[in-house]
């Protein structure tokens, strides 16, 4: 999640309005001095540039209007689907003994969430583990009504969990205040597995390995598991936390003291990078569907091209150098500091 923040700013409706409607006449601007029409007169004013809507300001629009994230339900290969929206992640992989789903996004997107899983020919009641990345709530957020629905068991990096495991359990207390202060729905839920580096999970002719790869948070998950695509198989990989943000967050999720947070959770991104090179990926999957194009390449895929455009290992290590170095400058620009 990104609620990234533990802004205590509220952001009302109206001002979201205004906001919007701030970017709207900036934009129009921008469109005037485009065209070359703008009077000489006005070239030496200042150009204002639209200021692009806060990640807390988006996401009220991503809670409060769902239907703005539609995005379509699309097979991935023959035992995988897309089934989340145009910001969040969810998969759905299909295995003989067991269906599962990986991911939930906020609950208010539930409804979309078993339209989609519908239209792929699931019944989402039939659903019997949803596994997750990582604690965030646009990873988990939907997960207390899908279990409800289905009565699929959950699980959750191992790492995850401080103190106790209750039930149901509150991934983080400040992710339910922060939802709390937005008037967002918090629905904590039950946790009946949790996981480590290395477990397996046979589902039937399919087997999920699990790879802790922390950083974004302490327990980050990420899951690879065979997929045939064009009657082949190929190991398809979900990297469940690629997000670099909460290096700057005070509270990061990680126990102890600050400097030892931000120390470990340093060592710890450091160590997954080095291991995701090591790993050789075919279908790369998104965490969010922005991160592998999912949409764009689903696109390609209509348009028939070949090899089918979810067979990206190329694109899988550019965005892995690309992410390492982004870290890097990251890291280096704490260090100024
Ligand atoms: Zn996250």
């Amino acid at each position: 999640m990104h609620p990234a923040t533990e802004s205590k700013r509220h952001i009302s409706r109206g001002a979201l309005v205004g906001a919007l409607a701030l970017f709207l006449a900036q934009s129009t601007t921008c469109a005037f001095v485009a065209t070359g029409a703008e009077p000489a007169a006005k070239k030496s004013a200042p150009t204002k540039r639209p200021r692009p809507l806060t990640w807390e300001e988006r996401s009220e629009i991503w809670y409060n209007q769902p239907e703005t994230l539609k995005a379509p339900a699309l097979a991935i290969a023959e035992n995988l689907f897309y089934v989340g929206n145009k910001q969040f992640s969810s998969h759905l992989l299909v295995g003989k003994k067991e269906i599962v789903l990986i991911d939930t996004p906020y609950p208010v997107h539930f409804d979309m969430l078993v339209d989609s899983i519908r239209s792929v020919g699931v019944d989402p009641a039939k659903i019997t583990l949803i596994l997750h990345t990582h604690r965030h709530y646009d990873h988990n957020g939907a997960t207390f009504r899908m279990k409800k629905l289905s009565g699929a068991k959950t699980a959750i990096g191992a790492k995850e969990i401080r103190g106790r495991l209750q039930k149901p359990h509150v991934l983080e207390p400040a992710i339910q205040q922060y939802c709390e202060r937005r008037g967002w729905a918090y629905e904590p839920f039950d946790i009946d597995m949790l996981l480590d580096h290395g477990q397996q999970i046979d589902i039937g002719g399919t087997v999920v390995h699990c790879h802790h790869t922390p950083g974004h948070t302490p327990g980050t998950i990420s899951y690879s598991f065979d997929v045939t695509v064009d009657g082949k198989k190929h190991m398809a990989f979900l990297f469940g936390g690629p997000g670099l943000q909460t290096l700057r967050w005070a509270n990061n999720g990680y126990p102890g003291a600050a400097a030892e947070r931000k120390r470990q959770q340093i060592e710890d991104f450091t160590r997954t990078f080095d291991y995701l090179k090591t790993l050789q990926v075919d279908v790369p999957l998104g965490a969010h569907p922005f991160i592998n194009d999912t949409l764009g390449k689903y696109e390609r895929q209509q348009k028939g091209e070949q090899p089918n455009p979810f067979l990206d290992p190329a694109g899988w290590n550019k965005f892995l150098a690309k992410q390492e170095a982004s870290y890097k400058k990251v890291i280096a620009e704490m260090k100024e500091k």
